[in-house]
């Protein structure tokens, strides 16, 4: 599915419009590059702009360019609020509903009425933006910036800071380039953010190989709480608040654990399960690989949604009774994963 009605946006945004950008809820590398990389374009035309989050982000992305000037809406509502409430766009970058932005956020956003611009690639938009750049195809929402801003604006240069910020965002939501969403032009894009001097081979560097001790301690727990059940081609494993808490777990530390359980041979349907005891759910993270349909999945079982390969949810019931749930929910999909 694509959308594009962004044209019409070039003649009304100018260096006196007042600009928002958001990200998802937990924001990934895509969120983080993709909204840091716009705000720094926009810089370039001379139009400011504030990057906003609905929370926290990661340790392992805290070196991203400019990541200093974001403010957060758990830790500084008023002032967010504020700005937001000043917004004439507000650009909603890899997410779809305003939801995702969290209940106490995504309220507030629906209240506005400032023009809200969508850039995303998850499956079934809402229809609060006036204007929309979305493709379900295209594996990350960078890629599509980077085509929103070359087309719109073609004579205008990526600086290495913006080439830095969509290059992370692709790279991680490609899982370093691997997943079949990675396509000849996402390569093609890749080779022209290297030309505009992002340095690739420094940002796997900065965004994988700071590991502390703990995260690998961590990883080793989510691997002995494993379970294969091959009956269904189905590995999940989970980690409960106190296997986090014994773990010195910090935001973004399971980042890519559920690709450990994909990767056994012959396994087609992976999940991790994820207590989180202050919002009393079990956060979840799904991935497939070949037709398993995992966004279809957390959406029917989970209040959740995603991509076919790569999803998430939540459970509002306790973790063994989630995982207890979901074993049983598995023989609804005998067929499929079979
Ligand atoms: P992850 O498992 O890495 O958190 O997320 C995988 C994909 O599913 C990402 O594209 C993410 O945006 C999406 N996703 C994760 N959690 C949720 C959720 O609770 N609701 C929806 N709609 N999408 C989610
Ligand atoms: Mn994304």
């Amino acid at each position: 599915m694509r959308k594009n009605t962004i044209s019409g946006l070039k003649s009304q945004l100018n260096t006196k419009s007042k600009v928002s950008i958001i990200g998802h809820k937990n924001p990934d590398g895509d969120a983080l590059g993709s909204t840091l990389g716009l705000s720094l374009f926009l810089k370039q035309l001379g139009i400011s702009s504030q990057v906003i989050m609905p929370n926290g982000y990661p340790d392992f992305l805290k070196w991203l360019p400019a990541v200093d000037g974001i403010l957060c809406y758990d830790t500084d509502k008023t002032e967010c609020e504020k700005v937001l409430q000043d917004s004439d766009f507000i650009f909603t970058l890899d997410f779809n509903h305003l939801d995702r932005t969290g209940s106490g956020l995504g309220n507030f956003l629906k209240n506005l009425d400032s023009r809200f611009i969508m850039i995303d690639h998850h499956q079934e938009p809402a229809d609060y933006a006036s204007f929309m750049l979305v493709d379900t195809q295209v594996a990350s929402t960078c890629e599509l910036v980077h085509e929103f801003v070359t087309t719109q604006y073609s004579e205008v240069e990526l600086t290495a800071d913006i080439a830095s910020c969509l290059y992370t965002g692709i790279m991680t939501d490609t899982g370093s380039f691997r997943f079949p969403s990675t396509t000849s032009k996402t390569h093609r894009i890749i080779a022209d953010l290297i030309d505009a001097g992002a340095n690739n081979s420094q940002i796997h560097q900065d965004t994988y190989d700071n590991n502390a001790e703990s995260r690998l301690h961590l990883l080793g727990k989510a691997l002995q709480n494993l379970k294969v059940i091959r009956e269904f081609s189905t590995a999940y494993t989970f980690l409960s608040q106190e296997d986090l808490n014994a773990n010195g777990f910090k935001k973004g530390d399971t980042e890519g654990f559920v690709n450990y359980a994909l990767s056994l041979k012959g396994i087609k349907f992976a999940v991790i399960f994820i207590e989180n005891k202050a919002e009393d759910i079990v956060k979840i993270s799904f991935r497939s690989i070949g037709d398993f349909d995992v966004n279809t999945f957390a959406r029917k079982h989970y209040s959740g949604g995603g991509h076919k390969n790569a999803a998430g949810g939540k459970s509002d019931l306790d973790l063994n009774s989630t995982l207890e749930k979901f074993e049983n929910t598995l023989n609804n999909y005998r067929e499929a994963l079979t």
